[in-house]
């Protein structure tokens, strides 16, 4: 294997160690950490495939030789539908809920909610605009 290539525990598959999560068991503590701290560590595939594996059949565990906390599957997973969100969809789009359901009413220019003159038939508030607009 060359330098920086890593082996998958899953699917074994060889790649530079930038493809992989890396989990480590850290030294001493024998905590399992993703990407962080030194000790004994163990490389998986960022998919689904690998990851499920990995958490099925205790690959990693097995890996690591110690037992992995749920939680670290978890943030896996969470990592996982957060990279596939990134790529599969665009940001959402906000939705406007602050205009009133009667903002009909408003200036169409200034969208203030007064619009003064509307008795008059001269006034300019005929076109669609207001004092605030001027
Ligand atoms: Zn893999």
């Amino acid at each position: 294997m060359e330098p920086n290539y890593r082996r998958c525990i899953s699917c074994r598959r060889v790649a530079p160690k930038q493809a992989f999560w890396r989990i480590v068991r850290v030294y001493p503590s024998r905590q399992v950490e993703l990407d962080r701290g030194e000790g004994r560590s163990a490389y998986l595939c960022p998919t689904q495939s690998c990851l499920q594996a990995a958490q099925k059949k205790n690959r990693l565990g097995n890996a690591l030789k110690t037992a992995v906390p749920p939680e670290i599957y978890q943030a896996l997973w969470q990592h996982l539908s957060n990279h596939q969100a990134s790529i599969n969809s665009k940001p959402r789009e906000r939705i406007a809920s602050d205009s009133e359901p009667d903002a009909g009413q408003n200036c169409t220019r200034c969208h203030s909610g007064f619009h003064r003159g509307t008795a008059n038939p001269n006034s300019a508030e005929q076109q669609g605009e207001c004092q605030n607009s001027k």
